[in-house]
This record gives C-alpha cells, sequence and structure tokens, in this order.
C-alpha cells in the first residue's frame, strides 16, 4: 500500500503535522506509533495538566526561552506561534487559561483534554493510527519512494515520511541513516544532587526568583529564577532552567559542579548597611530569631549561620566585624558543590538531535533527503519549562503539515 505521508512517532509533533497536511488536502496519511499508547508525553505533562504553551506574543523574546534553537525558530514563531496554538484548541473545543507566571494549561487542568482533542481530530478527519508499529529501517528507493520498515517483511511505501519521534534514540538511527548529522543528545531540565551535610533539614524551603550561579572549570551560567531545597539537593524553575542553560557543558563535565546561590537580592553596600541597621535596631535579638530577608525562613537561615560557623545564639550587637562580612560572602556568593543530577531521571526534554544547519525552517523539510520532514524534540531545539517545549512541537508540527500539503498540490 502506498501512502502520501508516513508520520513515524504519535506524540505531540506527529499528531499536529498528521492533522494539518490532512485538513489541507493530503489523502492516505499514517501515523505508526512504536508503542501500545499514542500521545503519552502530553498525558504525562505539567504534572497530569499539560502545559501546552506559554503566554509571551513577542517572538523575538520568545525565542529567548529556547537555549539551543535559537534565531532558527525566530521565523517559525512569526508563522505560528501561542496566539494561533490558543485558537487552534479553542476552536477544537478545548478552553485554555493562562496563569499568573504566563503559563497556559487546558482550563480543566487535565491533560486528557489535550490528548482527545488531538485524537478526535485526527479521528475525525480518517487518520491511520497505528500503534505498536516500531519502525527499524527507511530506505529511499530509485522511484523516489520511502520504504517504511517494521520488520523485515512488514514495510509500507509513501512518497513522504516524517519522522517525529521526540528523543527516543531509534529516531536519530533512522534520522542518521538517511545521511543527517546528529547532535550528541544530551539530558535537560533536572534538578540536582548535593551531599551537603543538614540541607536536608531545608527540604521544602522554597525561596522566588533568586540569582543563581553555575562554575564549571572557568565557564560560569547565570540565570534568576525561583529555588526549591528537596531531601536530596535543588530543584525549582531556576534551577530547571540553569540545568537547561549549561545542559551541554554539565554533561561534559559528568555533572560535578559548583552552585553559587546569592540569597541576598541588595547588592554589597546596601545588605552591608542592612546589618548595620539589624545590629543597631535589633542588637538585643539572637541571630536565628532575626532574619535579614523575611523570604529566608528561620530553618534556611538557622542552616546558614551553621554554614557560616557563626553562633546563632549570639545577639545581633555582639557580632563582630568579620562575622558581619563572612555573612555578606555567603549571603551574595553561597557556594555548593553538586555531585549528579537529581536521582528520579526527571529529565523532561532532550538536548541535541537531527543538526539544524540540515533542515528547512520553512517547510521543516530536510535539506539533505527530499520528502524527509522533521518535527518535534528529534531536532536539536530545546526549550526551558514552561510550554516552550511543547511550542515548539506544535509550530514545526503545523509547518511541517503545510509544506508537505503544498507540496503533494
Ligand atoms: C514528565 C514530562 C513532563 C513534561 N511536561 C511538559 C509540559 O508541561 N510542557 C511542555 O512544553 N513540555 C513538557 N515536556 C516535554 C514534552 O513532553 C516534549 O517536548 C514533547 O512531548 C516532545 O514531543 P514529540 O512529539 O517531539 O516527541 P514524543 O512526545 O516523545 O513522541 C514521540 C513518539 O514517537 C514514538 N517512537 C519513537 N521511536 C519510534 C519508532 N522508531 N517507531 C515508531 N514510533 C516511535 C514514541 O513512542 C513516542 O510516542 C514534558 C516531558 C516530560 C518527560
Amino acid at each position: 500500500m502506498e501512502f502520501d505521508l508516513i508520520v513515524i512517532g504519535g506524540g505531540a509533533a506527529g499528531f499536529m503535522t498528521a492533522i494539518t497536511a490532512k485538513e489541507r488536502g493530503v489523502r492516505r496519511i499514517t501515523i505508526l506509533e512504536g508503542t501500545s499508547r499514542i500521545l503519552e508525553k502530553v498525558r504525562i505533562s505539567g504534572g497530569g495538566r499539560c502545559n501546552v504553551t506559554n503566554a509571551s506574543w513577542i517572538p523575538a523574546e520568545f525565542i529567548g526561552n529556547y537555549p539551543r534553537g535559537g534565531i532558527k525558530l525566530f521565523e517559525s514563531f512569526s508563522r505560528f506561534a501561542t496566539g494561533d496554538i490558543f485558537d487552534w484548541f479553542e476552536k477544537r473545543g478545548v478552553k485554555l487559561k493562562i496563569e499568573d507566571d504566563n503559563r497556559v494549561f487546558p482550563v480543566s487542568d487535565s491533560s486528557m483534554d489535550i490528548v482527545s482533542c488531538l485524537e478526535r481530530s485526527a479521528k475525525e478527519i480518517d487518520i491511520q493510527v497505528s500503534k505498536k508499529k516500531f519502525v527499524r529501517k527507511i530506505i529511499k528507493t530509485s522511484s523516489d519512494l520511502f520504504q517504511v520498515f517494521i520488520s523485515d517483511d512488514e514495510y509500507l511505501f509513501s512518497k513522504k515520511i516524517l519522522i517525529s519521534t521526540g528523543g527516543n534514540p531509534s529516531g536519530y538511527k533512522l534520522a542518521d541513516s538517511l545521511g543527517h548529522n546528529i547532535i550528541k543528545p544530551v539530558p535537560s531540565l533536572f534538578s540536582f544532587t548535593c551531599k551537603e551535610n543538614f540541607l536536608k533539614e531545608c527540604s521544602g524551603v522554597s525561596v522566588r526568583d533568586l540569582d543563581l550561579k553555575i562554575l564549571i572549570n572557568e565557564n560560569s551560567f547565570s540565570c534568576k529564577g525561583d529555588l526549591l531545597i528537596t531531601h536530596w539537593g535543588f530543584s525549582g524553575p531556576g534551577i530547571l532552567k540553569l540545568s537547561s542553560i549549561a545542559a551541554r557543558e554539565l554533561y561534559g563535565a559528568r555533572y560535578k559542579f559548583k552552585l553559587i546561590i546569592q540569597w541576598s537580592k541588595l547588592g554589597y553596600s546596601d545588605l552591608s548597611e542592612k546589618l548595620n541597621q539589624l545590629r543597631q535596631f535589633n542588637g538585643k535579638s539572637n541571630l536565628y530569631n532575626t532574619r535579614p530577608f523575611p523570604y529566608i525562613t528561620k530553618r534556611l537561615w538557622i542552616f546558614l549561620l551553621d554554614k557560616m560557623n557563626i553562633d546563632k545564639d549570639k545577639k545581633w550587637a555582639e557580632i563582630i566585624t568579620k562575622e558581619r562580612e563572612i555573612m555578606i560572602k555567603f549571603l551574595m556568593n553561597d557556594e555548593y558543590q553538586i555531585t549528579n543530577k537529581g536521582p528520579f531521571g526527571d529529565e523532561f526534554v532532550t538536548s541535541g538531535g537531527v543538526d539544524l544547519s540540515q533542515v528547512s525552517f520553512k517547510t521543516m523539510e530536510s535539506l539533505i533527503c527530499k520528502g524527509l520532514y522533521l518535527s518535534g524534540e528529534i531536532l536539536d531545539v530545546d526549550g526551558i519549562t514552561g510550554g516552550f517545549n511543547f511550542q515548539h512541537c506544535w509550530t514545526s508540527g503545523w509547518l511541517a503539515g503545510v509544506a508537505i500539503a503544498n507540496s503533494l498540490r
């Protein structure tokens, strides 16, 4: 049987491509999904709520959220971005809401609404979806058709193919076998393990909007974001963002590096003034009882005083200049040795994939192998948390679907 389009991989990007192509007139489309479950990552995403996209409306700002992909995505998001995916889902009956931090979720707070919408949309227009069809090999025939092998004696032919296998190694192998360069895939968006004694006591403490920095050899990477102390180390949006910014270098360092936390949001002189005021106006109060900033909880402040080797029972009036300087140094530059990624394999995305210089960002067609298209995580594009990874799937999927329909017309 010959298809017009075979989509390899039944995730967000594959479904978006198939639906877009079919709605624009491509007739015979099949989605081949290797497992028994389609759209599985959509289902588990966002803690079961699916963070569909991010309500940032300006493409030039939007691309700043992709440590890899950057400028190439500018044109893509100029054609299909947040507003378009809002319309896309709302037209199909799924209402979306914007949360305070700009993340976008279904109003129902259920990822199943997104899964069902994509599944239903594909079914209504007769897109064939085949599960447990793991693609092992693709050959381009002399008649410019693709021969897609599920096993040696089970194969299909198609005029066009789309590889949308996410971060699965098999997809990289398929792309590689058709001549593509693969940028080494490494994890991105993970928490950090830190064996600092007593940090556990602060487990559950979260602090908003801190300056965070990674030092690896001579390089440093910084960002601002929320920090969560866990019983194994550090997590929270700021840490995940930092892991994304430095994903490749952290992999190179085998996840052993220094994390610098700036607990103070004040510069040196303002912080110095603040501590002087505490000495002057709260002199009779014990250090542990009066914290320099309300957002540093009592548990955290006691931990920090212990780490500074300053007696927490001392009165503010009793601290000597040397201790004040230590306090300033710690609050501005508190250092932790990170020994690994978080323990739960909680990587959300893969950084790396098909080299972007080999793909047209107008059409998502390979520049190496005509008739082959790519969308989603298989590409060397990855974003920080907040809905940016799905938006890339929707956008690249839509662009590929439109281009496939145009080229078959
Ligand atoms: C726990 C978790 C939560 C997340 N939450 C969010 C979120 O809230 N917001 C956000 O923006 N991003 C989130 N992400 C990231 C997001 O899920 C991915 O960026 C996105 O799912 C990638 O979509 P994709 O279609 O490219 O690949 P996938 O969703 O990985 O789909 C690829 C499909 O291809 C199939 N496949 C692989 N190889 C083959 C083969 N050889 N033959 C046939 N089929 C094959 C796979 O089984 C899979 O079904 C989350 C990720 C995880 C892991």
